[in-house]
């Protein structure tokens, strides 16, 4: 049995630890509006403390071999998967997010980052070179200590989509999870021991990010960082990061266009609008919240768009059968809210939702949000162009390619895509020509975990997935010798 998640501790040098200030933060479950919990608010004496365990514990790491590292990620990820459920319905308490969708993705792909890293540290190798005169190898090696900061949205996803390959590469972690969903990351530190990781290798500091998060950003000994998380904080991390000149892997914001094209096959491409706009209360950085049409087809899709919409069930994220959870917490429900109102302003005609929900029960007072659709707005306007981050989306008609992409391009966002058409040689145009670091053709959030993931102009700096990671989390050594 896993711990309680009432009290989450911090997990330092092999030992849950109380927060060395005394202070704790309020956990509230989202679906019903409670306090549930506590959280360690954790402050500079505690990353000390964390530091330096793991620069003691980092030269034994280092050595350890991959195969040591590969057999502790692999146990971590089977660990998780004995306690699968337990993960499920703490993953859902504290985010909001329905048990079935934890139960889907959130869990299962935390289990396989894992084991992705886990084939990584086992196949990750550098390189070898060879003129007239020389031969030459490249060395990949830890950093050193390192820092992963994630957010609230996917959260044991994310959490181990970074510190698995920071270990894999032989790093010793300082963790953040979010404050406002540590629950899942706790109950991960609580198998650390048992999946073999030596004392010091992998700690978790949870509290608030303005204070913990800006003390992992400026410490001297913390070599890199991998963030994932808003525009607004990446900037703040990268400037605070510039004093130590620490490497720096950005997972930013997205305003990501989804595009039909009249040839697309229609029904595969409104229940793939529907998931990519609505997964996960439409709380994805992936969610493709602006819906480009092209005007043949615009008012057959519009209608069979709000169909589908309305189908969706919104409910107790506890109950099996729900599709629609809470939005993560109160603020965001209210900065969600206040983004649809702004689309009223700028003259957005509501089709559906922009309201909150009452679902009745134990939920009547949680924070729920309707999916919302929204049409004629221009282009330009700060609904089609700023990050909502929640069940929002904008209907645009286009009547060419080149218009399309003009209207996909048109934001500071460049992370996802995806382009419904039946014609091969169109989706390779759009492809080329989108400003996103992933375009997905006919599907939305397919993913390989090889494959490299990464946003384009302010949705990022770098790229992770498999290799990609892991040349993130080391050093490259050239080592030259005369033939
Ligand atoms: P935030 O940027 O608010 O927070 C992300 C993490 O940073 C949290 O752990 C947060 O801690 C921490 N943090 C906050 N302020 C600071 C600071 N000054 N210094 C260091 N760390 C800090 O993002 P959200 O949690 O609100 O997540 C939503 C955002 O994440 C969206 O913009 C979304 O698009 C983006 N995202 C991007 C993804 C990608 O792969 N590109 C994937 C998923 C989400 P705390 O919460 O405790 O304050």
């Amino acid at each position: 049995m896993l711990p309680s998640t009432e009290k989450i501790l911090n997990f330092i040098g092999g030992e849950m630890r109380q927060p060395q200030s005394g202070a704790w933060l309020e956990n509230v479950d989202p679906a019903t509006g409670q306090v549930y919990g506590q959280i360690a608010a954790s402050s500079k004496e505690d990353l000390e403390t964390a530091v330096t365990v793991a620069q003691k514990a980092f030269p034994a790491w280092r050595d350890a071999g991959a195969e040591k590292r590969a057999a502790c990620l692999k146990k971590l990820a089977a660990l998780i998967e004995m306690h699968c459920e337990e993960f499920v319905r703490a993953e859902s308490m504290d985010n909001g997010k329905p048990v079935s969708l934890a139960r889907a993705v959130d869990i299962p792909r935390g289990i396989a980052n894992l084991r992705a890293f886990a084939d990584a540290a086992l196949e990750f190798s550098g390189e070898c070179f060879e003129n007239d005169v020389s031969e030459s190898y490249t060395l990949r090696q830890p950093h050193g200590v390192v820092a992963t900061i994630s957010p609230w949205n996917l959260p044991l996803l994310l959490f181990t989509w970074k510190a698995a390959p920071a270990l894999a590469a032989g790093n010793c972690l300082i963790a953040k999870p979010s404050e406002v969903t540590p629950a899942s990351a706790f109950l991960l530190s609580s198998l650390i021991n048992e999946a073999g990781f030596p004392p010091g290798v992998f700690n978790v500091l949870h509290g608030r990010g303005a204070e913990i998060g800006a003390a992992i950003t400026a410490h001297p000994d913390i070599s890199a960082i991998s963030f994932t998380g808003g525009t607004v904080t990446g900037k703040a991390i990268y400037a605070g990061a510039a004093e130590n000149l620490k490497k720096i892997s950005l997972e930013l914001g997205g305003k990501n266009p989804t595009i039909i094209f009249a040839d697309a096959d229609f029904d595969k491409a409104v229940e793939g609008a529907k998931t990519a706009a609505f997964a996960n209360q439409g709380q994805v950085c992936l969610c493709g919240s602006r819906l480009l049409i092209e005007e043949s087809i615009f008012e057959k899709f519009k209608m069979a768009f709000l169909e589908k919409t309305a189908d969706i069930k919104i409910g107790d994220p506890m109950d099996d059968d729900t599709q629609h959870g809470a939005t993560v917490s109160k603020d965001h429900m209210q900065k969600v809210l206040s983004c649809i109102a702004l689309a009223k302003e700028e003259g957005g005609e509501i089709l559906t939702g922009g309201v909150p929900v009452q679902v009745e029960g134990r939920c009547e007072n949680g924070f729920f949000i309707a999916p919302t659709v929204i049409e004629n707005l221009p282009q330009n306007c700060r609904t089609n162009k700023e990050e909502i981050f929640g069940p929002v989306v904008t209907l645009m008609p286009f009547k060419t390619e080149e218009e399309a992409l003009s209207i996909a391009n048109g934001t500071e966002y460049g992370l996802a895509s995806s382009v419904w058409t039946e014609d091969k040689e169109k989706a390779a145009r759009m492809a080329a020509g989108i400003d996103s670091g992933i375009v997905w053709i006919n599907c939305w959030n397919l993913r390989d975990l090889n494959t490299p993931f990464g946003g384009m102009k302010k949705s990022g700096i770098g790229r992770e997935g498999k290799h990609r990671a892991m040349q993130f989390f080391t050093e490259e050594k050239t080592v030259t010798r005369p033939k």
